[in-house]
């Protein structure tokens, strides 16, 4: 669970003439392209996969994020499912050598499940917030 701020920061506010943080219309499209669900602006992660403890443009706090394996068993079934049944397509098209299949197909789905990660658990934070806050 994510807990969200929000109305601490109005009231510390200038006592609720305007809001204090500018609020991300789209929590999942923000997640997606690795920015806060909350403003849409702060950077969600700090490494490759590390999240950051809390958003640096509104102060979000993302120490209680627990996406656990969730995006990494979803890539792994689209990956899969993309790499398995092209390979069976091209296999049953073509017919190359098993050698071709391993050239092509084993750096594709490494290269398919790393480049799907990053959106795939910004997309489960981004949904994680949308439907806890
Ligand atoms: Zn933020």
């Amino acid at each position: 669970m994510i807990p969200d701020t929000t109305d601490s920061l109005k009231t510390a506010g200038d006592e609720g003439s305007s809001p204090a943080v500018a609020v991300c219309a789209d929590p999942v499209r923000a997640g997606l392209k690795g920015r806060c669900p909350r403003c849409g602006q702060g950077r969600l992660f700090a490494g490759f996969l590390k999240v950051r403890p809390e958003c640096e443009a509104c102060g979000l706090d993302f120490s209680t994020i627990q996406t656990g394996d969730g995006p990494a068993s979803f890539i792994m079934q689209i990956a899969g499912f993309v790499v398995g049944f092209s390979a069976l397509f091209v296999e049953i098209k073509y017919h190359p050598p098993m050698w071709l299949h391993l050239i092509v197909w084993l750096p594709l789905v490494v290269a398919l499940s790393l480049a799907l990660m990053r959106p795939g658990r910004g997309l489960m934070i981004g949904l994680q917030y949308r439907n806890q806050r």
